[in-house]
């Protein structure tokens, strides 16, 4: 019977620790030696609270034995207890054990069957993290208030010291903390920033790179001087999500802390999981915003359409209808004139209608793109073939910096029309004289195409920037000149950028003009 028990105990998935009167290790199975780190040769003979009892619980643990060895009941005996426990490597962790007495001729022997219970605490934490979470967004009416749930519930409910979350503007040339929970006795100092360029820090890093990030230690992330601001507060790991529609990323989600409890694949799960969520709502309340901001701008929109439309057919049906009164006394340089003159103003009209196709498509979310291999240098050499006669009309140099080729998997008929929105506008909105300059190529990490096409033109004002991308919006500059336009162009160019997992920006420009820059994966990318 005895043999049969050791055996027993042998393959037992729980820990079997027996021990004496005076807390000496008498039974210790392969368990046990899997769960804390010890083997039964170690363990044999030690005081057990010197191997699996966190100090601060040592003393309570021989009071408590010492009852025990004199004879007292023991109320504990026979319960299932939640303790901590501590492994051979240092870390603590929770246990539960239930801890049987025998009394045996040398005195009592104390028995206890334990099972390492870190997984099923932490599927308890993250559950109730993700309900926190669901209830905040759920019950938040604002964007801002959302952030602040979300950080809140992931340091509260975690134990983070820092939790935060950041959202690229509109334009994607900045990054803002919209919310930040410090936990109590941490003192961020500079740490605590408000604003980040893309690509600076964790949150610029992962929204850059639209992949989650792991920092082990921040001390030696030698990349960020905001690691080592981080390191210097006490911050010692941190890992950081993008907050993805599984378009766009939106933002990032990071969290700091001055250890780490849970494994590395498990943290960046959950995270993950709650960043889809928060992913989602963001979106959701973007749509919102935009609505009303589209309600609003309805009677604006109606009344530019129809000047925009009024425009082109006005001149249409004058040309037209001179045409037929002075049709016999015409040259035939001034029919071609007239032909001209109505042609370009129909394409005007083409345009308008197939932006205005493209935006309806864009607002239900299926701008259709077809990728093939194909090569820019080719679909920005038409385009500047195909301007050429505009920009002449005006005067304006146009410089044109290629390599040979420059491959990527992208839809080309697309691409061509980003090409024309960026050199249509920059001719639209450069005064006679002025000079474009169009350049290309892969950037250091040869994984990525920049284009930019800038112009010494009427320029955009700094603070008009970040409104930029949205539908309808007009730079005062374009507005007080009386340029012509719809501000449909950027919004559908951004968009096909970023469909093919690229960036638009503004480049920060010294001197009048306007430079955008484009951002796209190159083909080995
Ligand atoms: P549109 O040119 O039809 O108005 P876009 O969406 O292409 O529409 O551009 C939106 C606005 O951005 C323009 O109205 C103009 O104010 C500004 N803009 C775009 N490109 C330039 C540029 N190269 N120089 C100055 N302003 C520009």
């Amino acid at each position: 019977m005895v043999g049969q028990a050791q055996a027993v105990l042998a393959v037992a998935l729980q820990a079997y620790i027996a021990i004496d009167t005076d807390g000496r290790v008498k039974g210790w199975n392969p368990a046990a030696e899997r769960i804390f780190g010890h083997t039964a040769a170690q363990a044999c003979d030690r005081d057990v609270a010197d191997l699996i009892i966190p100090a601060g619980f040592r003393d309570a643990h021989r009071a408590g034995l010492a009852r025990l060895a004199a004879g007292a009941p023991g109320c504990r005996l026979g319960q299932q207890l939640q303790l901590s426990a501590l492994h051979r490597d240092g870390h603590e962790f929770p246990i539960e054990l239930t801890l049987t007495v025998t009394e045996e001729p040398g005195g009592r022997m104390f028995h206890a069957f334990a099972h390492d219970i870190t997984t099923a605490r932490r599927a308890a934490r993250f559950a109730d993290v993700e309900a926190a979470l669901a209830l905040g967004l759920a019950e938040a009416d604002s964007s801002t208030v959302a952030a602040h749930r979300v950080v809140d519930a992931l340091g509260v409910k975690m134990g983070w010291p820092v939790v935060e979350l950041w959202l690229v503007d509109d334009q994607r040339q900045m990054l803002t903390c919209a919310a930040r929970h410090t936990g109590p006795g941490w003192r961020l100092g500079d740490f605590a920033l408000a604003e980040l360029e893309p690509g600076v820090g964790l949150p610029g890093r992962v929204c850059a790179g639209g992949v989650p990030r792991w920092i082990p230690d921040l001390g030696s992330d030698g990349v960020s001087l905001r690691s080592v601001s981080a390191a210097r507060v006490g911050l010692r790991v941190a890992v950081g999500v993008p907050l993805s529609t599984g378009r766009n990323t939106l933002g990032a989600l990071c969290v700091y802390g001055d250890r780490v409890e849970d494994p590395e694949d498990i943290v960046l799960g959950l995270l993950g999981g709650l960043a889809a969520h928060v992913g989602q709502y963001l979106e959701r309340r973007r749509a919102e915003e935009l609505t009303v901001e589209l309600a609003r701008t309805k009677d604006e929109f109606l009344a530019m359409v129809t000047h925009e439309l009024r425009n082109p057919l006005a001149v249409i049906a004058s040309t037209l209808s001179m045409f037929g009164e002075e049709l016999d006394e015409l040259t035939s340089e001034q029919q071609r004139e007239y032909l001209h003159v109505i042609a370009r103003s129909s394409q005007r009209l083409s345009v308008m209608a197939d932006d205005l196709l493209d935006l309806a498509s864009l607002e239900s979310g299926n701008l259709a793109t077809d990728p093939v291999d194909t090569d820019l240098c080719a679909i920005i050499g038409d385009a500047v073939q195909a301007c050429t006669a505009s920009a002449a009309a005006k005067q304006l140099t146009v410089t044109v910096r290629l390599p040979h080729r420059l491959d990527l998997h992208a839809d080309p008929n697309r691409l061509r029309q980003v090409a024309d929105n960026l050199l249509s506008n920059a001719i639209k909105y450069t005064p006679a004289g002025g000079t474009i300059t169009i350049t290309a190529g892969l950037d250091d990490t040869a994984r990525t195409i920049v284009w930019s096409v800038a112009d010494t033109g009427i320029g955009i004002p700094r603070t008009e920037r970040p409104r930029l991308f949205r539908r309808f919006y007009r730079a005062s500059t374009a507005l007080g000149k009386r340029i012509p336009g719809t501000g449909l162009g950027l919004v559908i160019t951004r968009t096909i950028v970023e469909r093919h997992h690229g960036a638009i920006t503004l480049a920060e420009h010294t001197g009048p003009g306007t430079t955008f820059v484009v951002r796209l994966p190159a083909a080995d990318a």
